[in-house]
This record gives C-alpha cells, sequence and structure tokens, in this order.
C-alpha cells in the first residue's frame, strides 16, 4: 500500500536571506545577537510551524516527489508508450488501484485509456469523487511534460488518497478517487475536432459517468472536486464560473479560513469546459480547482517542474482535506443546490 513512497528529501527553504562568512564580535554584541536571534526564532518559529503543519498531514514535499517523478516519465498523451508506465507508477503507489479500460473513438482512430480509481470505504456507498487527468496534452512540434497541466493535480490527489487513507477517520461518504485518462484534445484546439455527441477530449470522464449511469450508480455520485493545474508557484485560483457555487464556497472560504486567501481568491475563473463537465451535465454537484487564466505556461514548452511548488500542492491539499466533512455535512442536510444541465461551452 505505502510501501513504495518515496523517501522525502529535504528541499531549501526559499526566501530566506543568510549571511555568510564570520566577522570578530565583543562579548557585548554577542549577547545581543543571541537576543535577537532568540526572539526572531521565537517570532519565526509560530509563522513557519503554522506554514509547515497546515490544517491537514498532506505533505507538499511528498506531492512535488510524485509530481518530479511524473515529468521524468516525459510526455505521455493518451494511447503513447509512455502513459502504460505512468499507470503503472500510480497504481503502484496507492491504496486498492483498480484500472477501468475501454477503447475511445478519437480523431487519431480507436486508443485504448484506462481510468485508474482507488476507493476508500466510508459507512455508505454513495460516494464524493475527487479526481484530476493523467495524460498530458500531444504535441507533435516540442516537448510537453505537463508539470503543472496533469502533473501537479496527479501529484496532489496521489497525496490526498494516501493521506486519508492513512487517517483512519471515520466518515460517511465514500471517498473515491479517480485518475481520467484523455483529457487533453488529440487535436490542437480542444473543439477543433469535436462532433455533436463525440467532443475530442475528456474522454475518461464522460466514460466515467456513462459508466455510472450504466450500472445504476448515477445517483450515488454525490459530488465531484476536480483538480486541475494548481501546483504553480504563484497560485492564484479563481471560482471556476461554470462549477457549482455552494460547492465552490466550501472549499474557497474553508481554504481562506487556513489563511490561503492569497491562493484561493475572489474573483471568477471562466474554465469553459473541463472534467467536470459531464457530471454537471448529469446533476452532480462538481467543483474545479484550476488556474488557467493566469498560468503563463498552458500549453507550452515551459510548462515544467520549476514552475510548481510544494506549498502550493499543499494549499489546494489541505483546502481539500478540510474541506470534506463540511461538504459531507451540506449532503447529509439534503441541501445541495442541484444546477439544471449546464450547456457547457467548450474552450
Ligand atoms: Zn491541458
Amino acid at each position: 500500500m505505502f510501501t513504495n513512497r518515496k523517501t522525502l528529501k529535504s528541499r531549501p527553504r526559499s526566501g530566506v536571506a543568510r549571511r555568510r562568512g564570520r566577522a570578530p564580535a565583543s562579548r557585548g554584541s554577542v549577547i545581543f545577537a543571541l537576543l535577537v536571534a532568540s526572539l526572531l526564532i521565537q517570532s519565526t518559529a509560530g509563522v513557519t510551524a503554522k506554514q509547515a503543519t497546515g490544517a491537514t498531514p498532506f505533505s507538499g514535499e511528498r506531492a512535488f516527489d510524485y509530481v518530479k517523478e511524473l515529468v521524468e516519465f516525459g510526455p505521455h498523451p493518451a494511447g503513447s508508450k509512455e502513459i502504460e508506465r505512468v499507470r503503472k507508477y500510480i497504481s503502484d503507489h496507492l491504496p486498492n488501484a483498480k484500472r477501468d479500460e475501454w477503447t475511445a473513438e478519437t480523431p487519431e482512430g480507436k486508443v485504448k485509456m484506462v481510468n485508474i480509481v482507488s476507493e476508500l470505504k466510508g459507512d455508505t456507498d454513495e460516494a464524493i469523487i475527487i479526481a484530476s487527468h493523467y495524460d498530458t496534452k500531444p504535441f507533435k512540434d516540442f516537448t510537453f511534460v505537463g508539470a503543472n497541466d496533469g502533473g501537479s493535480s496527479t501529484g496532489a490527489l496521489m497525496e490526498i488518497a494516501n493521506t486519508l487513507a492513512a487517517s483512519h477517520e471515520r466518515h460517511h461518504f465514500t471517498y473515491r478517487f479517480v485518475f481520467f485518462d484523455g483529457e487533453e484534445a488529440f487535436c490542437r484546439e480542444w473543439d477543433e475536432c469535436g462532433k455533436p455527441n463525440a467532443p475530442d477530449n475528456t474522454y475518461g470522464s464522460r466514460h466515467f459517468v456513462e459508466q455510472l449511469r450504466a450500472s445504476g450508480q448515477l445517483k450515488k455520485a454525490r459530488a465531484l472536486i476536480l483538480l486541475d493545474m494548481m501546483g504553480y508557484s504563484k497560485l492564484e485560483l479563481g471560482r471556476d464560473d461554470m462549477s457549482t457555487p455552494w460547492l465552490v464556497d466550501i472549499i474557497w472560504k474553508t481554504a481562506q479560513g487556513l489563511g490561503y486567501s492569497k491562493q484561493f481568491v475572489e474573483r471568477a475563473e471562466g474554465v469553459g469546459g473541463d472534467d467536470h463537465a459531464p457530471f454537471l451535465q448529469a446533476g452532480i454537484p462538481s467543483a474545479d480547482i484550476i488556474q488557467l487564466s493566469t498560468y503563463p505556461y498552458w500549453h507550452t514548452r515551459e510548462d515544467t517542474l520549476d514552475k510548481v511548488s510544494p506549498a502550493s500542492l499543499k494549499a489546494v491539499g489541505d483546502a481539500v482535506i478540510a474541506s470534506l466533512p463540511r461538504i459531507e455535512d451540506r449532503l447529509m442536510k439534503g441541501g445541495e443546490d442541484v444546477r439544471p444541465p449546464t450547456n457547457v461551452q467548450s474552450r
């Protein structure tokens, strides 16, 4: 289960200016310096302890290590050889990972796709789904590793799944951690090659919802929290205007209560389409945690590991984990304000 988790390497803390070298000092100045130092240590200890521990045991460093290894696999678009290795890596680092395999019809013909699902049972089989896509966007003219787009959310979701599995806290709803294949379009643009009822994107999430419907489980899926591009070191997440407002509200207020107001900001984020669209269309309350409009490296060769930070991964991990009890309360009270099926505009 957790045997494959990597040993954490300690990473240097940034932003701390240190002086090098030594100068001779008088006794008095040494005592004064010690006094100042102890005061400084006391005051920074409070701040760093709060920032480092956060609200939950989610480790930003471990999530970052997952992202790093995902990036090291290189580009792994749906249908590629490399994505099979990524699947194995994700499955090996998850409790009870299961594969759901199918063949998708794409502009490039039939492509084998696999969603990976890890489940943590609650008191009921009604489920809260937390998801990310793990494929990277195919580009033929440059190398695209998708550190933030695909990598950050996949690493964060792996750490969320492991953190919750290790907590042994009782919860009413079953948690399902789902890693979607084929979110990215095969064609260059999101809706360039789509046909009515057959978009060229979100293959994994559409398949997942179809499976829920076919097996009569649709009503048991009570909410979706989607992560996508949430690891940028200058993280600034607006409220996706397509998502279910009450769900977004719980997550944003929880995050702000934890001190993440700089990361979870009060502005609208226009996303247009993402893996939550099929869930919204099926009437399942959904929230997309995504930084699209202010991420400068989106779908460029510069979407590399140096753009992602452990602190950003932790902000989102903490926010999601701390929101779960509140989301469960809201769902149990039956107050969910399910939006009518959205007429989803693609982007
Ligand atoms: Zn993308």
